[in-house]
C-alpha cells in the first residue's frame, strides 16, 4: 500500500473550494451548505443520476411515449402568458434529421433562457400531439467550446443541485477536482476485501461514480463506497459491543437463589422454550462480570414481562434493586401490578412511580432505603431525585421510546447496571444488527401454548350493524371488545372529538345496555389506571379508546378488537392494537374498518387479513414505508448514512457485519496501517451513535 503524506490543509485535496477558478466566496458558501469544502468534499459529492449521452435520438427518430435525449439547435422561442407570472413556453428544436418542439408550463422568464441559434441537450418524454412534443424537458445548453466536451458524448453525472449552483458548473469543478488525482489519494479499503469483492481501487472508483464508461460502471464504484460506509458502521458497532464485553467491573448476580427459585415454582404454568433461552441467556449475563446490554425482541404476548420479572427476581437475590421503565402511565401501572402480583407474595416491594404517585418523597425515601426491591416507573424515575440505594438492573420496555439521554441518566443511578431492553417490535435481523448492534439480542419467537392466533377481517360498511351485533352477544357472555378510533388530524383535541363521538353515538345507540367506557391520553393517571382496572374486572363491555392502549395491555377476557379508520394506522402500530386481544385461549377477532384511502392502505388491511406473524409484517412495513419510518431507525441516529441503505443493502450488511468481525478478530484495535481509515470510520460512527 502507498503511504500518504499527512493531508496539509493548504495543498492537494484539503485545499478549499474557492482554489478552483470560477468559485469566489459566494459560490464557497453556497457550496459549504451543500457540505462541500474542499476539493475532496466535491470529489465524494456524488451523482444522484446519470445521463447517457452516447444515446443521441435523431429528431426524426423520435416516436411518441418514450423518453429520450435529443441534441438540437433553438430555432424560435415563444411565451403564452398566463396568471401569475406562469407560462407556456414553447421553443421549436432542430437538429440534422428533422424539427419537432419542447414546451414547459413554468415561470415566465424561462422562454428567454433560449435564443436562436444556441444548442443543447433536452432530455425527457415525447407526448403525443399529432405527433411527439417534449413536454417538460430538463434541458442544458452548450457553450460551443472545448468545455461542452465534459456535457457531450458520454454518461454524464447529475447531481443534487442548489440555488445558484447548475449541473454545468457543479460538473465541471468535480471535473477540475478529478484532475488533481494523482494516486495519492489514500486507499481506504483493506486490500485483501477490496480484491475479494473485486471492487475498484479508490481512486478509480472516485472517477468511475462521476465519468463512468457504463453505468455498470458506476453501480460497480457505487457498491464499493456503500460497503465501505457499511463496514465502518459494523466495525464501530463490533468495537463497541467488544468494549463493553471487556469490562470486568459490572455487578456479578447471584443466579441461584432462593427468590428466583421460588418464583419459577409458583408459576402456574411453564415456560415456553423461547422464554427459557431467554432466561438463561439473561442469567448467564447477569452472572458474568461483564456489565449485561441485552435486548429481548417478541411479539406481544409471547411473555417477555415474565422474563423481566425472573431477572428482578435474580437481582434481588444478590441485594440488588431493579428499575422498570415503561414509556406510558398505563404501562407502569399495569407492570407494577403484574410484579406485585407475583414478586410480593416473596416478600419482595414493589414501588410505582410516575406523575401521578400520591405521596412520591414517601416513594422516592423507600427506593433511596432499599425497602422498594423493584421500582416501576415512567419518566418520573429518571428525575435527578430520586435516588436508588444498590440499583443493579435496569429494565427499559420499549427502548425506542426513550432517548439515549433518558436511559443514560436512569443507568447512571447505579454502578454499572446490567441493562436488559424489551421489544414488542419485531425488525428484520439486518436491520436488528445494525440498530442494536451493539447489544446482544434475544428473540422470542414462539407464543404461550393453547393460545388461538387472532382472526382478522375487513368489514365493509354493510356489515357493521351485524359487526355491533356481534359485539353485543360477546358482551352477553363476558367478552369484551376495544373500540379503538385514530388520530383525525394532529390536534389530539379533534382526535379526542372523534373518539368521544363515536363513544357517545354507539353507548347510545347499538351497544345501548352495554357497559361502555372512554379512555383517551388526556385522562389523569388515575382515572386510566381505574379504566384498565374495571375491564379487568370485567366491568366494561366496550372500550373506546384512542391509541392509548397500543402496546402492552394485558387483559385476557378481551376478545374483539375493533380499529376504525384503519388505513390511517401503520402496519406495525396496527398489529400492535391486534395484540391486545388473542391473550387469552378463547378465540379472539380484529375487524378493520373504514375504506382505505390510499393503494398503501389497502395493501396494509390486506397484510393484517392475511398474518399474525410479527416478522413477516415488520418486513412488509419495512418494504411499504422504508427503513427511514421505521420505528427506532431514527432515534438510533442512522440517518446520516451518506452512501448505504439499510433496506436496499441487507446482503452487504451482513458481509460487512462478518467482515468487520473477522477484522477485529486479528487486529482488536484497529492499529495495522491497512486498518487505520477503518479505525476512523469506526470512531466517527461510534462518536456519532453515542
Ligand atoms: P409480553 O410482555 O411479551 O407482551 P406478557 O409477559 O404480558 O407478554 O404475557 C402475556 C400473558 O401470557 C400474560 O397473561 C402472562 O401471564 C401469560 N404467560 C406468560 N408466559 C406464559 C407461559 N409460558 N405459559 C402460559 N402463559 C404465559
Ligand atoms: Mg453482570
Amino acid at each position: 500500500m502507498k503511504t500518504t503524506p499527512p493531508e496539509n490543509p493548504a495543498t492537494g485535496l484539503a485545499r478549499a473550494i474557492d482554489s478552483l477558478p470560477g468559485i469566489g466566496p459566494k459560490r464557497a458558501a453556497t457550496l459549504a451548505g451543500m457540505g462541500v469544502s474542499t476539493l475532496r468534499d466535491l470529489l465524494f459529492y456524488f451523482p444522484r443520476d446519470y445521463r447517457d449521452r452516447r444515446r443521441i435520438r435523431p429528431i426524426a427518430l423520435v416516436k411518441p411515449g418514450e423518453y429520450v435525449t435529443i441534441e438540437a439547435e433553438v430555432l424560435e422561442s415563444k411565451a403564452r402568458h398566463l396568471r401569475k407570472r406562469m407560462a407556456l413556453t414553447e421553443v421549436s428544436l432542430r437538429d440534422a434529421s428533422g424539427e419537432m418542439k419542447a414546451i414547459w408550463f413554468g415561470p415566465a422568464y424561462l422562454a428567454r433562457q433560449f435564443r436562436p441559434g444556441m444548442r443543447g441537450f433536452f432530455h425527457g418524454f415525447a407526448e403525443d400531439q399529432q405527433g411527439p412534443v417534449l413536454k417538460n424537458p430538463e434541458h442544458e445548453m452548450l457553450s460551443g467550446d472545448e468545455e461542452d466536451r465534459i456535457h457531450t458524448g458520454r454518461i454524464v453525472p447529475l447531481y443534487r443541485l442548489t440555488e445558484g449552483v447548475s449541473q454545468r458548473l457543479l460538473r465541471k469543478w468535480i471535473h477540475l477536482a478529478l484532475e488533481q488525482l494523482d494516486g495519492t489519494l489514500e486507499e481506504t479499503l483493506p486490500e485483501t476485501l477490496r480484491r475479494r469483492e473485486g471492487f475498484p481501487a479508490i481512486e478509480d472508483a472516485v472517477r468511475a461514480v462521476h465519468y463512468p464508461r457504463s453505468l455498470a460502471d458506476a453501480e460497480a464504484a457505487k457498491r464499493r463506497f456503500v460497503y465501505e460506509e457499511l463496514l465502518g458502521m459494523q466495525a464501530g458497532i463490533v468495537q463497541k459491543r467488544r468494549a463493553r464485553q471487556d469490562q470486568l467491573d459490572g455487578n456479578v448476580h447471584v443466579v441461584n437463589g432462593p427468590f428466583l427459585g421460588e418464583l419459577g415454582g409458583s408459576l402456574p404454568f411453564a415456560l415456553t422454550g423461547a422464554q427459557k433461552r431467554a432466561v438463561a441467556d439473561i442469567l448467564e449475563d447477569m452472572a458474568a462480570p461483564r456489565p449485561m446490554l441485552r435486548l429481548v425482541q417478541g411479539d406481544v404476548g409471547c411473555g417477555k414481562t415474565l422474563v423481566a420479572m425472573m431477572a428482578a427476581a435474580a437481582a434481588a437475590d444478590g441485594g440488588f434493586q431493579t428499575a422498570v421503565l415503561a414509556p406510558t402511565e398505563i404501562l407502569a401501572e399495569q407492570h407494577a401490578r403484574t410484579f406485585r402480583e407475583r414478586l410480593e407474595p416473596l416478600g419482595l416491594t414493589v414501588e410505582l412511580l410516575t406523575r401521578s404517585t400520591v405521596s412520591p418523597a414517601e416513594a422516592r425515601k423507600r427506593v433511596a432505603s432499599s425497602e422498594a426491591v423493584v421500582v416501576v416507573g415512567t419518566h418520573a424515575i429518571i428525575q435527578e431525585k430520586v435516588k436508588f440505594h444498590r440499583l443493579g438492573l435496569v429494565i427499559i420496555d420499549e427502548q425506542h421510546r426513550f432517548g439515549v439521554m433518558q436511559r443514560a441518566t436512569l443507568t447512571g443511578k447505579g454502578h454499572k447496571p446490567d441493562i436488559l431492553h424489551m421489544t414488542a417490535t419485531p425488525i428484520p435481523r439486518t436491520l436488528a444488527i445494525t440498530l442494536y448492534g451493539g447489544m446482544d439480542i434475544t428473540t422470542i419467537d414462539e407464543l404461550p401454548p393453547g393460545r388461538t392466533p387472532v382472526k382478522t377481517s375487513y368489514v365493509t360498511q354493510a356489515k357493521v350493524p351485524g359487526l355491533y351485533q356481534y359485539i353485543r352477544e360477546q358482551a352477553g357472555k363476558g367478552f369484551q371488545t376495544y373500540f379503538v378510533c385514530p388520530l383525525v388530524d394532529e390536534s389530539e383535541l379533534s382526535d379526542l372529538t372523534a373518539v368521544t363521538r363515536h363513544f357517545e353515538e354507539l353507548s347510545s345507540g347499538p351497544f345501548k345496555g352495554l357497559r361502555t367506557a372512554l379512555l383517551h391520553g388526556r385522562m389523569s393517571g388515575a382515572e386510566k389506571d381505574e379504566i384498565m382496572r374495571l375491564l379487568k374486572r370485567r366491568e366494561i363491555d366496550v372500550l373506546f379508546s384512542t391509541t392509548v392502549i397500543e402496546v402492552g395491555i394485558d387483559v385476557p377476557t378481551a376478545t374483539t378488537m375493533v380499529i376504525e379508520d384503519s388505513g390511517q394506522f401503520g402496519l406495525t402500530q396496527l398489529h400492535q392494537l391486534r395484540g391486545r386481544v388473542g391473550r387469552g385461549a378463547e378465540q379472539s377477532y380484529c375487524f378493520l374498518l373504514g375504506k382505505p384511502k390510499t393503494p398503501d392502505a389497502k395493501q396494509r388491511i390486506e397484510v393484517m387479513c392475511a398474518t399474525t406473524d410479527g416478522f413477516v409484517i415488520a418486513e412488509e412495513d419495512l418494504n411499504l414505508r422504508g427503513p427511514g419510518e421505521l420505528v427506532g431507525v431514527r432515534q438510533a441516529g442512522l440517518q446520516d448514512l451518506q452512501f448505504a441503505d439499510l433496506l436496499r443493502d441487507a446482503r452487504l450488511i451482513d458481509q460487512a457485519r462478518r467482515d468487520a468481525e473477522s477484522i477485529l478478530e486479528d487486529d482488536p484495535h484497529l492499529k495495522k496501517r491497512e486498518h487505520r481509515p477503518l479505525a476512523r470510520a469506526s470512531e466517527r460512527f461510534q462518536r456519532l451513535n453515542a
